[in-house]
């Protein structure tokens, strides 16, 4: 890893230079109250001081509905015609968060599980991500208790973290952040003295470990906990399309006559129909039992078979939820009971 220090004040013409030699960068946005992951054409249009936004930054690699491939009938042959993978622009995510960087490793787990997802990977290949360590956080982050923390590297290419009004540390981890370094490598101070780096991070308590959750839930698939908690679930599927991690999707087909389009569109657990067989059974039938595989599939079922867990702890389904459904306390909750 090398590490720097650039002046705060430099950091806006670093992000000036990224976007006219990158093809697309992301960062975060705001309009009216959300703020979202948003092309930009200049700095100023980014919020330095947004938290995290409304949706994950998963979109960059695994967008909302994508074409899959084309096709075109004629007589009784069809012709197949998959997107060019030049379409998919090197993209740069500014001012993520660890929570998001984190998110993009359960995310290619899944995608690279026993099939390679050729699309996915590409878009995530052509991805450099730069984050901001946290120096604030709100109630619903838990980002320590699940192997994470305000400071944490982990999937970022860089990160930079302001240590005062003036100073800005830059930790690049790889060599696509040394690509980005090297824009305007004349702002970059080669780090002379080590810096306390935890001291100005956000604190947040660790209120329980990914592996007591695992340990609780892989025994508690018949428990009466999963009713009781999601007793109020609307079952929206908001906490799902706003999570770094998640990763349902349907295939729908958009069709026109002898031609069409076979699409990728995000999907959740948490939806009624998402089960549902053509003969009408639905093995999941209420929401106590989508609830439990949300749970399960993150905290016991993903490590168990890709090594990876399900969570980031960046609070995004706790905010977006309209029942106020709080996942930090209900994980509290199964941490501290005995669900035999
Ligand atoms: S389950 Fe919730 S807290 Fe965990 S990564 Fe997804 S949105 Fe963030
Ligand atoms: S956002 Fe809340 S109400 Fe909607 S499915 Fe998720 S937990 Fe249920």
């Amino acid at each position: 890893m090398e590490k720097y220090i650039i002046k705060t004040e430099q950091i806006d013409a670093w992000l000036k230079r990224i976007i006219e030699s990158v093809p697309r960068v992301l960062a975060p946005v705001s309009s009216g109250t959300k703020t979202e992951f948003r092309r930009i054409k200049s700095p100023e249009e980014v919020n330095n001081k947004s938290l995290t936004t409304t949706v994950s930054a998963k979109a960059a690699a695994f967008p909302p509905v994508e074409t899959l491939f084309k096709y075109q009938k004629d007589g009784k042959d069809t012709t197949l015609t998959e997107d060019s993978f030049d379409k998919y622009p090197e993209t740069v995510l500014w001012h993520a968060r660890s929570c998001d960087a984190m998110g993009f490793s359960p995310l290619s787990a899944i995608f690279d599980w026993d099939y390679k997802d050729n699309i996915y990977d590409e878009r995530r290949n052509k991805l450099t991500i730069v984050t901001f360590a946290c120096n604030q956080s709100d109630e619903c982050c838990f980002c320590t208790s699940v192997g994470g923390g305000p400071g944490n590297v982990e999937g970022s290419d860089i990160q930079l973290t302001m240590l005062n009004a003036t100073d800005t540390l830059v930790e690049v981890m790889t060599e696509k952040g040394q690509k980005l370094v090297a824009l305007l490598p004349d702002i970059f101070q080669p780090l002379s003295e080590e810096v306390d780096k935890e001291a100005v991070l956000a604190k947040i308590p660790v209120q329980f470990t990914k592996e007591e959750i695992k340990e609780h839930v892989s025994n508690a698939f018949d428990s009466p906990v999963w009713k009781r908690q999601s007793a109020r679930c609307l079952g929206c599927g908001a906490c799902a399309f706003v999570c770094p991690t998640c990763a349902c999707f349907d295939i729908q087909e958009d069709a026109h006559g002898n031609h069409g389009r076979r699409l990728r569109c995000w999907d959740a657990c948490g939806f009624s129909l998402f089960t549902q067989h053509t003969s009408g059974y639905n093995p999941r039938p209420t929401q106590a039992t989508r609830w439990r595989q949300r749970i399960l599939h993150k905290f016991s079922y993903m490590p168990e078979r890709l090594g990876v867990y399900g969570c980031t702890g960046c609070g995004r389904c706790s905010r977006a939820c309209p029942v106020d459904m709080n996942l930090q306390e209900h994980l509290i909750s199964i941490a501290n009971s005995n669900h035999e």
